[in-house]
């Protein structure tokens, strides 16, 4: 018997299960579906995309999207200790004051960005030292990039000839403007949520952590949720929570194990066959995500990510911790506004001095770079289905990219200010042909063409379990599920509205802000019960 029992070893789910093992009085259990994070590809920065489509990743498709011609488009996730900060770039950003005040004025009392700051801050060993905006000594690393690629220093120049400011700091007061990211990384290493959060926390006498499981349904007594069910080998297990069971599988694992446990929207779980024991048609609604386009350079210099993998650099690497294969990939980058009337910034530009073309599997001969303008802050919405009763079947993602017009209007506005950071004199000693979208494509039409052609995902759904007070909301702002007791939901899959920037410090904040909830909860629990027990 477990106190707490939290599904999913990824970037919340390492947080809670440090955060509420550090009471030794409590049991936690944590089950993770993927294996240990031992791969080197994890811990070197660079190597990143060599996970995809390998073991460590759910490499789950999307269904054909309409508006991009069809395609169905390959989504990583992490399947293994750390979740997707173990194959994620890395980027330590937290999104905008307007993000949380947003989710707070929908109804989400607490989740203000006054509310959530010291949140950010208390994970935070940022190596500036800790001022207003930022904590020093808390568990995750974030630093400088170690080696950044001299192209990278060009683009923020070059950004700035072309008239935007330069950032020092985009988690800071202001985020428009351009400069180089921070990283999570620690000692030229990956610092994913496990290696954070959990490696520090595993020698705990209260922790159990079991890899390779994958939990197939909670379990519930009335109304209230009691256990878990999963295979072990050959082996059917069950096992009890006697305070909590909080899902933190992430914005597709979330949802379809609520659906898969009989919560979720009712016609859709009796059509599978699957009994329905809380009727909540939010969940796997809602589902947001970053779309990106390449707009990227022939380069004239040998002075980019293609000539990393040496030898001399992987020696390097071994030795000091530095130069090439520290590099997250997408280096510096950028916040601008397509209109002067909205609040935040709607694009960010990723800048990797490499040519990243469809998450790094398109390949050229040569050198080259990429600008990749990504939509903050889509419109459209797409939906998260099952479609089986069978755990170890993937659920129907329909993205629904650029459903809505005015995100497909934006983007191309993104396209045409990467082309003119990528035109100034900065870049003149590199740039050679435009590679994509390509001289030819230069009305609306054309770039439109090029954005259905080559839009990927930047990797940040969320919304499929969203907080909230209305009919679609699946969790109140304590992350408790609507119609069920004792069963969270803990992780990207709550964001209301998908913040505007990445999402891995967004997510380890809200475990932060939920595991203190949570024992602020068990603290009163016990207060009452001595209460009643005295009279
Ligand atoms: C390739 C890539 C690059 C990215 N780059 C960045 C970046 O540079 N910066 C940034 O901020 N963000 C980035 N992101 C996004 C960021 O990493 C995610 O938003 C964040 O990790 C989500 O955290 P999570 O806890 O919601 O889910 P995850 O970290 O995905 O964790 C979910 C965990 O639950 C497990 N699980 C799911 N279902 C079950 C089940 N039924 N039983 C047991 N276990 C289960 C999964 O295996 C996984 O380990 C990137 C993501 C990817 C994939």
């Amino acid at each position: 018997m477990y106190d707490y029992i939290i599904i999913g070893a990824g970037s919340a789910g390492c947080v809670l299960a440090a955060r509420l093992s550090e009471d030794s009085s409590v049991k936690v259990l944590l089950l993770e579906a993927g294996g240990r994070d031992t791969a080197r590809e994890i811990e070197m920065p660079v190597a990143f995309s060599k996970l995809f489509k390998g073991p460590c990743d759910w490499a789950y498709y999307t269904e054909p999207e309409v508006q991009l011609n069809n395609r169905s488009l390959y989504w990583p996730r992490g399947k293994v200790l750390g979740g997707s900060s173990s194959l994620n770039a890395m980027i330590y950003i937290r999104g905008h004051r307007h993000d949380y005040d947003h989710w707070r004025d929908l109804g989400n009392t607490g989740w203000g960005y006054d509310d959530v700051l010291p949140y950010f801050k208390k994970s935070e060993d940022n190596e500036r030292g800790a001022s207003e905006y930022h904590g020093a000594g808390g568990p995750l690393h974030v630093a400088e990039l170690r080696s950044i690629y001299p192209l990278s220093e060009t683009f923020v120049e070059a950004a700035e000839q072309a008239g935007f400011k330069r950032n020092p700091d985009f988690n800071g007061a202001i985020q428009d403007g351009f400069g180089p990211y921070q990283v999570t990384q620690r000692q030229g290493r990956r610092h994913s949520s496990a290696a954070a959060f959990l490696h520090p926390a595993m020698s705990r006498a209260n922790l159990t952590v079991l890899t390779g499981v994958q939990v197939s349904s909670i379990l519930l007594e009335g109304k209230r949720a009691s256990a878990v069910s999963f295979q072990e080998g050959t082996a059917s297990r069950q096992e009890r929570a006697e305070r909590e069971i909080i899902v933190c599988g992430g914005a597709i694992g979330s949802p379809q194990l609520l659906m898969l446990s009989g919560i979720g929207p009712a016609d859709d779980l009796r059509s599978l066959g699957i009994a329905v024991r809380c009727d909540l048609p939010g969940v796997g609604a809602n589902l947001q995500d970053h779309p990106a386009v390449p707009v990227a350079y022939e380069c004239t210099k040998p002075v980019t990510l293609a000539s990393a993998e040496s030898l001399a650099n992987l020696l390097r690497y071994m030795a000091f911790k530095n130069g090439p294969l520290t590099s997250n990939v997408g280096e510096a980058g950028g916040f601008i506004r397509t209109s002067s009337a909205i609040a935040a910034p709607d694009v960010q530009y990723h800048f990797a001095p490499g040519y990243f073309v469809e998450h790094g599997f398109q390949q050229i001969t040569g050198h080259g770079f990429t600008l990749g303008p990504t939509l903050l802050r889509p419109y459209s919405r797409g939906r998260i289905t099952l479609r089986s009763s069978n755990p170890h079947h993937a659920p129907v993602i329909c993205a629904n990219y650029l459903a809505d017009p005015r995100d497909l209007q934006r983007m191309v506005a993104g396209v045409r200010v990467a082309r003119t950071v990528a035109s100034v004199n900065a870049f003149a000693k590199y740039r050679g042909r435009e590679l994509c979208p390509g001289p030819d494509a230069k009305d609306d039409q054309a770039l439109g063409a090029h954005i259905a052609k080559y839009t990927e995902t930047l990797y940040h759904p969320a919304g499929t379990c969203k907080m909230g007070n209305d009919a679609t909301a699946v969790v109140d702002a304590e992350l408790r599920v609507r119609g069920v007791d004792s069963l969270r939901v803990v992780d990207a899959s709550v964001m209301p509205v998908v913040p505007g920037g990445n999402t891995n410090a967004p997510t380890i904040m809200i475990a932060e802000k939920a595991a203190d909830m949570i024992k602020r909860g068990a603290q009163s629990a016990v207060a009452n019960e001595g209460v009643l027990s005295a009279k």
